[in-house]
């Protein structure tokens, strides 16, 4: 039986805590830590069994350093923002206790996502005798299990995959995040990226789409973004010839987008105003609905998987393995959403996996390079059903 901290009472802080509660063969202790101690609280009133709740500043090492050294946990879930992972991971190193994340480190001053700044604590976690595993969520996390799957059970040699992330949900809203504002907003307005024989090849934001027919949402216009699962799969996938990440977005949203950002209020640099320091962006988090309260007033469905074309055998193959979560029903189970849902989960299954020893390393790991099945078998288990559907390789329903 083990102890886990969660740092972070937002979104998918929410679902994490819902999810590790209810394994209680797992976990036996649960602390629940964050900047706003009512939100831990309110988290906590919503659960079948006692946690403790704790405020800690998680851009503080000595303070997240004085919460792990009284609480004691054997694994340490961050889902607090990409801004603190480094101050957390550091803490994670001074006391010796597994780490767990779901998104890369980012600077508040650049939007960089990448795993330069994570990456280089290998062989300090490694001397530690600690495991480090980035990113267990969905995109990145699932995503890259799927991947691994794929060319465990399915391919010889892995040479396309398109990673097709979905939203089929309505919050009524004119214009909301479904998570973080201020993460969200970074990166959809940066540019697109794509992974093509070796070589990155940048495109204008939004400027390649195509419509697309998700099973259970139906024909929904994607479009290819940079997404940060990328830079690891191209790394670890044999024979890769191209890799691309398309979400879908509605007219509507991006008509939105495109006027905050012509106003500049998506700008990440500070700016002056009646001799006060204000970040547009932040103060545009400010005024958007916090995505945590839009668990009750989102219908409808979300769809995010994998094509993966490649070699078995010596023939040609194509799959698609893809998970469909449905918001009201996640919001009925946890009271959040869906896009909190899927992250949360595997989030707490990646800390499984590492307690249970089943992905124990020392060093730090991407999703991919870790066993598919014990994690696969304990996501459907804990609400995140997939399927594996085989496609005719000479016809792809991609059009580009
Ligand atoms: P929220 O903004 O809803 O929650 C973030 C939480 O972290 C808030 O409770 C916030 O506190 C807390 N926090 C922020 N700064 C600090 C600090 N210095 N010390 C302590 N606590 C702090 O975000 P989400 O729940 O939507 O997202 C959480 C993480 O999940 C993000 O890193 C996001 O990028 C990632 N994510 C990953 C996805 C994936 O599929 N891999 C998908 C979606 C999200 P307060 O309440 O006081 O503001």
């Amino acid at each position: 039986m083990s102890k886990v901290l969660i740092i972070g009472a937002g979104g998918v802080g929410g679902v994490v805590t819902h999810k590790c509660a209810q394994a209680k063969d797992v976990f036996s202790e649960i602390c629940l830590a964050s900047r706003t101690l009512s939100k831990c609280e309110a988290i906590a009133s919503e659960l079948d069994r006692p946690i403790r709740t704790e405020k800690v500043d998680a851009d503080d090492v000595s303070d997240l350093v004085r919460l792990i050294r009284d609480f004691k946990p054997d694994v340490l879930i961050n889902v607090a923002l990409p801004y603190q992972d480094l101050s957390i991971m550091e803490a994670c190193l001074e006391t010796g206790v597994d780490y767990v994340d779901t998104a890369n480190y980012e600077s508040p001053e650049e939007a960089r996502f990448s795993y330069e700044f994570q990456w280089p604590y290998h062989p300090r976690f490694e001397e530690k005798g600690i495991m480090g595993l980035l990113g267990s969520g969905f995109d990145p996390g699932v995503t890259n299990v799927f991947c691994a799957y794929a060319q465990k059970h399915h391919f010889d040699e892995i040479h396309y995959v398109d990673i097709l992330d979905a939203n089929g949900g309505d919050h009524g809203y004119p214009f909301a995040t479904n998570f973080n504002p201020e993460i969200n907003i970074r990166e959809v307005s940066a540019n697109g990226r794509y992974w093509e024989n070796g070589a990155w090849i940048e495109t204008k934001p939004m400027e390649i789409h195509q419509t697309f027919n998700f099973p259970e949402i139906g024909d929904k216009e994607m479009y290819l973004l940079y997404h940060e699962e990328m830079e690891s799969l191209v790394k670890h996938l044999n024979g890769l010839k191209r890799i691309r990440f398309w979400m879908t977005f509605s007219q509507n949203y991006l008509t939105h987008l495109e006027v905050l950002k012509n106003v500049g209020m998506t700008r990440i640099d500070p700016v002056t105003y009646n001799g006060t320091e204000i970040v547009p962006l932040q103060f545009l988090r400010a005024l958007l609905p916090d995505p945590a309260s839009l668990g009750p007033r989102t219908v409808g469905k979300t769809n995010i998987g994998c094509i993966v074309r490649g070699i078995k055998d010596g023939e040609p193959k194509a799959i698609y393995i893809y998970n469909v979560c449905d918001h009201q029903e996640c919001y009925r189970e946890v009271k959040s959403q869906a896009i909190s849902y899927t992250t949360g989960v595997p989030a707490m299954v990646g800390a499984m996996m590492v307690v249970s020893g089943q992905w124990k390393k020392t060093g730090i790991f991407n999703m991919e390079q870790m066993n598919p099945d014990p994690f696969l078998e304990q996501l459907s288990k804990y609400g995140l059903p997939w399927n594996v559907v085989e496609l005719d390789p000479k016809s792809i329903p991609l059009k580009v």
